[in-house]
């Protein structure tokens, strides 16, 4: 079953001629138009482009030009710019907006010879943790599909959970990549602050959002990230820092490393299966040779806060371009510029995004700005502090991507405070520019647990490294929903 192989596998039945990129192509093209109705993953599925692209990198591995990506199918996330294809960042606001050119993601996706298989539903402009603020309806997630896939990169994360794609783009402000990944069985990474380019990626919290790789498995998110990384003129917050070889160090063996085991991390909120779970891969780390040592990352509480009036305040700044004058949504026959600008926005975003856009106008208005935003950035320099006391005495430190397995549809929609809880484990590695990634490390009830791995900045290789050795000595991400290893899903056999 082709779908069911990983990047890897794909790039040597590439190689070895057992199939063509067309024909692999053709087969998730097929598994889409057949599956996308229950799971909703994709907006936009880009057939005959993904089919050009495939027949290309063919051509190319006939003249001997392929490199370890070439032919094998991807999935963008809605929110990185595509020349020619609507870019909707799962929003009304932009239904109608054809981006002029690509994002850097996409352009060096494509020039690894990956072929586009469409672009992924997501929360609207990426403000959720479940996928249901879409405009385009919410994503269901292929382990139950009563249950949410997470988000805000849920379409992206559903999609390689379903097997509709072999892996997918994500982007992460306050664990968009990281909680979904959890949630549908995956390995997420959100890079270091700076090491992909935000060239082309619709802006969200800038000072927050990084791009970052959804894969099956730690050794594909690593040769995701190898194409993806690196300084990019065009983004004056990418870091002009060498990209090492992220296959290079997988094999090292965990002797020695020192795991930090936050305190906070394991409080009233985490459900007690999933921290059971979670310790048992930790127990299993220190099997290969790891040490546990606990520490204290005393401001975890405050992050949670900190974010929801520093990310509102740049999401504020940020969605001001939307205003029916330069693109996307405008709304019918405004009567002034006045009208013209309210009744657009009005219309053109959803609650969440308003939301967000009124609170972050609130804490950055004259009067407000030092009992609000000024307070904020001070409590991020103490989370970042927090993180750079605890790698002074161990290597990564560990815990829970999210502290419950996939909940309901609905069930956590009606309190926004209940649902921004979801990323209370993910938010201060934002906070303070950390790279961190999640892996499956148990099932709860049938649904996916993820463990998560953070480290100092640029310690990418280390946290795929730790990921790759834990992945060798379990299975859980090999494990997918019973319907897929079958082919026994709803809309017919494979
Ligand atoms: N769930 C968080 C939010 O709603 C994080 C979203 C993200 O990482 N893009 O803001």
């Amino acid at each position: 079953m082709l779908h069911l192989k990983t990047l890897k596998a794909l790039g040597e039945g590439l190689d070895q001629g057992e199939f063509s990129s067309e024909e692999l192509t053709r087969h998730f093209l097929d598994r889409i138009e057949r599956l996308n109705p229950q799971y909703n993953a994709f907006i936009t599925v880009t057939a005959e482009q993904a089919l050009a692209q495939a027949r290309a990198a063919d051509a190319a591995r006939r003249d001997g030009k392929a490199g370890p990506l070439t032919g094998i199918p991807i999935a963008q996330k809605d929110i990185f710019c595509t020349t020619g294809v609507r870019t909707s960042c799962a929003s009304k606001m932009l239904d109608n907006f054809i981006a002029p050119y690509d994002a850097t993601v996409v352009s060096r996706l494509n020039e690894a010879g990956m072929v586009m298989l469409g672009k992924t539903n997501m929360d609207e402009f990426a403000m959720g943790s479940s996928n249901e603020t879409s405009w385009y309806g919410p994503v269901k997630n292929p382990w139950d599909t009563t249950c949410v896939p997470g988000g805000s990169s849920g379409g992206s994360a559903a999609a390689v959970a379903g097997r509709l794609a072999p892996a997918a783009t994500g982007t992460d402000t306050g664990g968009s990549i990281r909680q979904p990944a959890a949630l549908c069985g995956l390995t997420g990474l959100k890079p270091t602050y700076g090491r992909i380019s935000r060239w082309g990626m619709i802006a969200f919290a800038s000072s927050l959002d990084q791009a970052g790789p959804m894969t099956q498995t730690a050794y594909d998110a690593a040769l995701l990230l190898q194409a993806m990384a690196g300084f990019d003129p065009k983004d004056s917050t990418s870091m002009n820092e060498p990209v090492p070889d992220y296959l290079a160090g997988l094999d090292q063996p965990l002797a020695g490393l020192r795991i930090g085991i936050p305190g906070e991390y394991f409080s009233a909120g985490l459900n007690a299966a999933t921290g059971a779970a979670v310790h048992a891969a930790l127990a299993q780390l220190e099997a290969m040779g790891a040490t546990l040592v606990a520490i204290s990352l005393p401001h975890t509480e405050l992050a949670v806060p900190a974010y929801y009036v520093i990310a509102p305040a740049e999401c504020s700044a940020n969605l001001a371009r939307f205003d029916g004058v330069r693109y996307g949504y405008r709304c019918d026959k405004p009567q002034d510029l006045n009208d013209l600008y309210t009744r657009t926005r009005s219309e053109g975003f959803g609650a969440e995004v308003k939301r967000r856009i009124l609170v972050g106008t609130y804490a950055l208005s004259a009067g407000f700005y030092d009992a609000y935003y000024r307070k904020a950035q001070q409590v991020r320099r103490l989370i970042r502090n927090d993180f750079t006391e605890a790698f002074q005495s161990v290597d990564v430190i560990a815990g829970p991507a999210s502290p419950s397995p996939a909940f309901r549809l609905g069930e956590k929609t009606a309190d926004p405070i209940v649902m921004y809880l979801e990323d209370a484990y993910t938010i201060p590695t934002n906070l303070a520019g950390l790279p961190a990634l999640s892996v499956p490390a148990g099932l709860v009830d049938g649904k996916p647990v993820g463990l998560q791995l953070i480290g100092p900045h640029f310690s990418e290789s280390r946290l795929l490294n730790v990921a790759h050795q834990f992945q060798q000595a379990t299975d859980w991400h090999q494990k997918v929903p019973a319907a897929v290893q079958s082919g026994d899903e709803q809309g017919g056999a494979a």
